[in-house]
């Protein structure tokens, strides 16, 4: 490579426009599955180098095969966004630029988007004014650090060093959970030796909302410090937990009420949606994802907390060499694990910058009603049921409600059979020990045409399964 980068970055630029261009009619599935990708990638050691530019072809030309079209406008798998423009580009300037947002002197320019784009989300999602971010890589680690800061809390009120002393002879602390919590949430249980066995388990409603008289019950039961884990957004249903209603049994009992709100916190975004996550403005700490509803590259999440000092106590450390901030200025590290870091403020500001609140308000409650259209459309249809209450996002189908034995093989057929197809994508889930096709809609490229292209194709490939079964 020449000292200029101009034409290894203008090459790569090319090829990522060509790649996006294509993807609205590209299929909608990998042509290599992950076991053919593999001998895409393989060879022995590299001993010599290569120039740049022919680096970058042979990775295009490798990746090619593998990738999902998941920027694409019909990729209902998994609650994933679509990666906006706006954001990649804005991606691009970040790896370009190099910044370790590690510490403020480092990156001042990163640390300043990270302040102002936080701030501007805390506005955008109703949350009080004031609330500390932290910019981790997704919900998971965004749980990890909302828990973190509600363990310290929780302690510190009885008088307990959890970050000097550790757990062992710590107070004990209740956790409460819905049975319908993300798995993620239970991994930050894990790591924070709170154990994701060790909690108390509430019941959910046939919409895996928490039902308030049983959290009121569980907490009843015991004493001490308690953190209580509700979610906006059920990864199957959609749901979110009736917050005015739970959040006032938690406080009553002095209890942290952290939200795992992945995509659901972005309700509050859309006017028409907002209710359906009432009250979450409420709780002590939030977290929730860049890279799903706001449409950021990956990896992008948010921790946010009410009480920032809590937040800080729980993830801050100081070094001699590293900078000390001021009072009221903020740290950008201070309120996350990690210490180097890649500078997640300046995409998010650009997608913010780029959408308006008005633009995600309409993302969103386009999103929902693309779900609804599918749903609708559907529900007519002789064997297929529209298994939830279809609010926000989510989409779960049952083929074969009518010969209830074959369901579960019924509707996996179905799903195996849209993905052959690559007009859609969606995948398989299990509900109450069923199996189910999950459609989740979350990204800014579907549109309401999407919709009825998607329906028509779930519609064929159980027509195909039906026919093949008769
Ligand atoms: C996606 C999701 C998570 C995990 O988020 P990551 O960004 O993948 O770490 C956690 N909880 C819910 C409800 C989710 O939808």
């Amino acid at each position: 490579m020449s000292d200029d980068p101009g034409p290894l970055f203008a090459r790569a630029a090319v090829l990522a426009a060509e790649f996006r261009r294509g993807i609205a009619t590209a299929r909608q599935r990998p042509e290599h599955a992950y076991a053919a990708a593999v001998p895409d990638w393989e060879g022995p050691t590299p001993e010599t180098g290569q120039p740049a530019e022919a680096v970058l072809e042979e990775l295009v030309a490798r990746a090619g095969p593998g990738l999902h079209a998941s920027t694409g406008p019909r990729f209902f798998g998994w609650v994933i966004g679509g990666s906006h423009p706006a954001g990649v580009a804005a991606d691009w300037m970040t790896s370009a630029w190099g910044q370790n947002v590690g510490n403020h002197q480092a990156a001042p320019a990163a640390s300043a988007a990270e302040l102002v784009s936080g701030k501007w989300l805390v506005d955008i999602l109703g949350l009080p004014e004031g609330c500390s971010v932290g910019f981790v890589t997704g919900a998971t680690m965004a749980n990890l650090v909302g828990m973190a800061a509600g363990r310290s809390e929780v302690l510190r009120r009885v008088g307990w060093d959890v970050e000097a002393d550790g757990l062992f002879g710590a107070p004990p602390i209740r956790v409460v959970v819905g049975e319908d919590i993300h798995v993620s949430a239970l991994s930050a249980l894990q790591f924070l030796g709170l154990g994701h066995s060790r909690v108390i388990k509430v019941a959910t409603d046939g919409e895996g909302r928490m039902i308030p008289a049983a959290l009121a019950a569980a907490l009843e039961a015991g004493s001490g410090p308690a953190i209580v884990m509700l979610q906006a957004g059920q990864i199957n249903t959609g749901a979110c937990d009736p917050f005015p209603d739970l959040i006032p049994i938690a406080r009553a009992h002095g209890a942290w009420v952290h939200v795992d709100g992945a995509f659901g916190l972005w309700a509050k975004a859309a006017p028409e949606r907002a209710a359906l996550a009432v009250g979450v403005e409420d709780a002590d700490s939030w977290a929730t994802d860049g890279h799903k509803w706001l449409q950021s590259p990956y990896d992008t999440g948010f921790a946010i907390v009410r009480d920032p000092e809590a937040h800080r106590r729980a993830m801050a450390f100081g070094a001699s060499y590293l900078p000390s901030v001021a009072a009221g200025e903020r740290d950008p590290t201070h309120y996350v694990p990690e210490l180097s870091r890649r500078a997640r403020g300046f995409a998010t500001w650009a997608l913010l910058r780029h959408f308006g609140r008005a633009g995600i308000a309409e993302m969103v409650e386009r999103n929902c009603r693309v779900a609804g259209q599918i749903a609708d459309a559907l529900r007519g249809e002789p064997g297929i049921a529209v298994v939830n209450a279809v609010a926000l996002n989510q989409v779960i189908l049952r083929f074969g409600a009518d010969r209830e034995a074959d369901a579960d093989r019924l509707t996996l057929a179905t799903v195996a059979r849209l993905q052959s197809d690559g007009i859609a994508f969606a995948g398989a889930s299990q509900w109450r020990g069923q199996w189910l096709m999950r459609v989740s809609v979350s990204s800014y490229a579907t549109t309401e045409a999407d919709g009825q292209m998607t329906a028509g194709a779930i519609r064929a490939a159980w027509h195909t399964v039906r026919g093949s079964n008769a």
